[in-house]
C-alpha cells in the first residue's frame, strides 16, 4: 500500500513537474487545431518576373494537377508564392548602374507569364499569394553591383533574369545585406515597401492578397504589420521567423516560434510549411510521403515547398519535377483516400471558422495532444526516465478515436 502510494505520489509530481517545465509545449500543441482529415497543400514560390518560358511550364503543372481530385472533387492546389517585379536590365545598363529601375508583371512583355497564371486559378490548381514585390531589397542589389562584376552582370543582362541566381543573402527582402552580418532596414522605409507592394499586387491581380511567404522566410515586425494593415491574414512560416544572416550569410531564426492557427498581431493567422518536395536538390517524393504521414499522424497539414527552380531552364529537369509531383499525388491519393486539397487561405479559414475538418471532440484532442507531444524528444526521453510515460500512454489508449469515428465522413 505505502510502495504503491510513493509510486503514485512519484507519477503526480513528475507529471506535473514536466507539464511547468513543457507548459509552451503543451499549451501550444492544445491550441494547434486537430485536422480530421489529411491535407496537403503544394507550395511553389519564386514565380513571377523572369523568363517569359514560365508561362509554358505554368501551363504543364496546370495539366498535370488537373488530372487529380481528392474525395470532395476538388484539385490538388499549388499556390504561386508570386514575385511582382525585377530589374530592368536595358535601364540599368544604360544607366551604367547608377540606378535601379523597375520592370513590373504589368509590363507587356510579361503578360504571357501572368495569363498562365491566372489560367491556373480560373481551373481551380493556382492560388495567388504574395512572395514580395522584388526577391530582393533594390538598394542591396544596387550596392552589390557597383562592388561586384557577376552582380553587375546579373542586373544588366538581356532579358528577365532568375533571382535565384543571386547569392542567397541578397534574395533576403526585408534586411540590409550590404556587409555581413546584416543590419536591420529603416523602419519607415519597409514599411513603405510593404504596402506598396500589397497595392501593386492588388493592381495586377484584382485583388488583395489574403496569404504572403515571406522571401527566405526573412521579416520584421514592421513588414509584417504594414501588409497587416493593407488586408493580408495570413502569413507562411516554417515554424519561425529568421530575422537576420550571420556574418557567413545564414539566416538567424528569432525567438518567435510558430504552429498552425497561431494568432498574431492584428488577428494575423501563421500557418507552417515544414515539408519539401524539391527533386532539383533531391528531395524526392518518398520522403514528402513520409512527411505527409507524420503531419497527419499528428492532426496536421502538409504544406510541401517546390520552388519554381525545379521548373525552369532545363527540360529534363522539368519533366523530372513533374513526374515526382504526379508520384507524390499518385501516392498521397492511395495511402489517404479521406485526403483533401486546399488552399493556404482555406486552411487557414477552416481553421479560423472551426469548420467540420477541425476536431472539437475534447478526448480526440487529448489523443492528438499526446501525439504532438511525443514528437518533443526531449519531452519524451524524460517522460520514459522518470516513469510519467506510463500515465500518458493510458491516457492515449482511453482517448484512441474508435474506428467507426475514424470512418466518419466529414461534412
Ligand atoms: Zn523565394
Amino acid at each position: 500500500m505505502m510502495v504503491a502510494s510513493v509510486a503514485l505520489l512519484w507519477l503526480a509530481g513528475t507529471c506535473a513537474l514536466l507539464a511547468f517545465v513543457y507548459r509552451k509545449a503543451f499549451a501550444d500543441a492544445w491550441a494547434e487545431p486537430v485536422l480530421r482529415a489529411p491535407v496537403l497543400i503544394l507550395g511553389g514560390d519564386d514565380w513571377g518576373y523572369g523568363p517569359v518560358e514560365q508561362a509554358q511550364r505554368l501551363d504543364r503543372i496546370v495539366e498535370l494537377l488537373e488530372r487529380f481530385r481528392d474525395s470532395r472533387s476538388a484539385h490538388p492546389i499549388m499556390t504561386l508564392g508570386v514575385v511582382l517585379a525585377g530589374p530592368d536590365t536595358d535601364r540599368i545598363r544604360a544607366d551604367e548602374c547608377r540606378s535601379y529601375h523597375r520592370v513590373t508583371l504589368a509590363d507587356p512583355r510579361l503578360m504571357p507569364v501572368r495569363a498562365a497564371m491566372l489560367r491556373g486559378v480560373a481551373r481551380g490548381v493556382f492560388a495567388l499569394q504574395l512572395h514580395g514585390m522584388e526577391h530582393y531589397w533594390p538598394a542591396c542589389l544596387m550596392a552589390a553591383a557597383a562592388a561586384d562584376k557577376k552582380i553587375r552582370d546579373w542586373a544588366t543582362q538581356n532579358g528577365f533574369p532568375n533571382t535565384e541566381a543571386l547569392p542567397a543573402p541578397l534574395q533576403s527582402r526585408w534586411i540590409d545585406v550590404t556587409t555581413l552580418p546584416s543590419k536591420p532596414l529603416p523602419v519607415e522605409q519597409v514599411a513603405a515597401a510593404a504596402t506598396e507592394e500589397i497595392r501593386a499586387f492588388v493592381e495586377m491581380f484584382g485583388a488583395t492578397p489574403e496569404v504572403v511567404v515571406p522571401a527566405t522566410f526573412v521579416w520584421t515586425e514592421a513588414v509584417e504589420s504594414a501588409w497587416i494593415r493593407a488586408g493580408v491574414r495570413v502569413v507562411v512560416t516554417p515554424g519561425r521567423r529568421n530575422e537576420s544572416r550571420d556574418a557567413e550569410g545564414r539566416v538567424v531564426p528569432g525567438k518567435h516560434t510558430y504552429f498552425n492557427a497561431a494568432t498574431g498581431p492584428h488577428g494575423v493567422t501563421y500557418v507552417v510549411r515544414d515539408c519539401y518536395l524539391e527533386p532539383s536538390l533531391g528531395k524526392m517524393h518518398p520522403e514528402t510521403i513520409d512527411a505527409l504521414r507524420a503531419n497527419t499522424r499528428a492532426g496536421r497539414p502538409t504544406l510541401v515547398e517546390i520552388h519554381r527552380l525545379n521548373f525552369i531552364g532545363d527540360e529534363r529537369a522539368m519533366e523530372q519535377a513533374l513526374g515526382e509531383v504526379k508520384r507524390l499525388l499518385e501516392g498521397a491519393r492511395a495511402i489517404f483516400p479521406a485526403l483533401r486539397f486546399m488552399s493556404t487561405a482555406e486552411l487557414a479559414r477552416d481553421c479560423r471558422e472551426r469548420s467540420a475538418l477541425i476536431e472539437r471532440k475534447t478526448s480526440a484532442r487529448l489523443h492528438f495532444l499526446i501525439r504532438r507531444l511525443a514528437g518533443v524528444s526531449r519531452l519524451r526521453k524524460l517522460a520514459w526516465a522518470t516513469g510519467a510515460a506510463l500515465p500518458a500512454w493510458l491516457a492515449y489508449l482511453a482517448t484512441r478515436p474508435r474506428p467507426s469515428e475514424e470512418a466518419q465522413p466529414l461534412t
